[in-house]
């Protein structure tokens, strides 16, 4: 079986280019002409293979789902505008007025936010469960359970479940298990090995390549028997195992208009060409900073996957191909000490987003968890003395001057 790196550069576009384009060309069309009525009829009753409009599908962004597809040896990708856009889609795809989910309480901010409020609003409840504990989550399913949703590394936690766990809780209950890998990506991580049923990504982050476009991606592992979910069984009669992508492709992320745009899908196939390349430098530079930052007087603690210290250290070696992604927390004295450290940084920017190739630094609990009352925030792991350095591709020596140098200011 080829490599990962190989096999993104070497899948190629389902069709040959007119001019033989070594690189597909990005078709910013919105639609589609055909050369008689009756093509287009059949193209619309899916009798034709091919490109109508934008919204449902279109040639640019289909070469990315098709690499993306191939990456994670999936039944089928669906791109769409953003990792939120992906959650969302799933979650309405699945879950009806009435169902719950099963998950934990250390998601990211906006995903639980969306679970609580948007679709709680559209009764959908969330039930949260210990993800490391299999009583705890099976004590929370009940026959109206339409998922059980996890983070594969959960930010800003850094906690890591056994997957493998999770994954037995989910077979044995028959609920489909979404696993939200966004920080590790299809090349630490291999949904599909882990029997997971859905895995989306919020590509934003590692595979756009540098933060060039918002984006998502939904994976359907072809690991879960839909006949077992009851919004989606009825389609398994015309579409087999692919009824979920269906469900999706002909009704909610049609009807959603969540689309991805090509000129994002074109940046994120030039992402996955180099991700290999990037996250390994990333997850080399992270390991390196958080030794550093462990062994400074002025650091209270330090929170990376790859310390020994670390609870998660054994699961997350063995998941994870011997890498523990890009993120690394730390607590300094308190809320003042941190803002000091991060005005007084010059390489490390003070932005919102993680697995960029610039190494990024935040304060959660004033900026990504500030709409939470403290107490809330407290139940969440967001502590007020809490930085999150999310740790790019530059070279090492810099950044750990960088940290240092404002170690020493504040
Ligand atoms: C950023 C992020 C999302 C949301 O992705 P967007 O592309 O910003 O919508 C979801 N999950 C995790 C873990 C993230 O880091």
């Amino acid at each position: 079986m080829k490599g990962f790196t190989t096999k993104v550069l070497h899948t190629r576009y389902s069709k040959k280019d007119v001019h033989g384009a070594l690189r597909p060309p990005l078709y910013d069309s919105v639609a589609f002409e055909f050369d008689n009525a009756g093509q287009i009829q059949q193209a619309f009753e899916g009798k034709l293979p091919a490109h109508t409009y934008s919204r449902i599908s279109n040639p640019t962004v289909e070469d990315f789902e098709q690499k993306m597809r191939v990456l994670t040896d999936s039944l089928g990708v669906i791109a769409v505008s953003s990792g939120m856009a992906a959650i969302t889609n799933v979650m309405l795809a699945l879950c009806s007025s009435g169902s719950n989910i099963v998950s934990s309480r250390h998601l990211f901010g906006n995903t639980i936010s969306l679970f609580e409020k948007t679709l709680g609003d559209w009764g959908l409840e969330i039930r949260y469960a210990d993800m490391n504990n299999p009583d705890s989550i099976e004590s929370m399913i009940d026959e109206h359970t339409r998922a059980l949703y996890l983070e594969s590394i959960t930010n800003p936690q850094l906690e890591v479940a056994d997957i493998s766990i999770v994954s037995r809780c989910a077979e044995k209950s028959g609920v489909p298990l979404v696993l939200d890998g966004t920080l590790t990506t299809p090349f630490l991580f291999r949904s599909r090995d882990y029997n997971i049923a859905v895995e989306i990504i919020s590509t934003t982050k590692y595979i756009s390549g540098g933060a060039t476009g918002v984006g998502g991606v939904i994976i359907d592992n072809g690991r879960f028997d839909w006949k077992k979910s009851p919004k989606i069984s009825p389609l398994t009669r015309q579409y087999g195992q692919y009824a979920f992508l269906a469900k999706l492709r002909r009704e909610v992320f049609r009807n959603c208009g969540s689309c991805m745009a090509p000129h994002h899908a074109w940046m994120n196939t030039l992402g996955l060409e180099t991700l290999a390349l990037r996250i390994q430098q990333s997850c080399d530079n992270a390991i390196e900073i958080a030794r550093f930052l462990a062994e400074q007087a002025k650091v209270k603690a330090v929170n990376y996957p790859g310390l020994p210290t670390s609870a998660y250290h054994a699961i997350a070696s063995a998941q994870f191909k011997g890498c523990f992604g890009g993120l690394v927390t730390f607590e300094l004295e308190d809320k003042e000490q941190c803002f000091r450290f991060i005005d007084s940084l010059e390489i490390i920017r003070n932005a919102t987003n993680l697995n960029d190739n610039k190494s990024l630094i935040i304060h959660p609990a004033s900026t990504i968890f500030g709409e939470y009352p403290v107490q809330e925030r407290q139940d969440m792991g967001i502590a007020e003395n809490m930085l999150r350095l999310s740790v790019g591709i530059e070279d090492r020596e810099d950044l750990i001057m960088d940290i240092q140098k404002s170690l020493e200011n504040i």
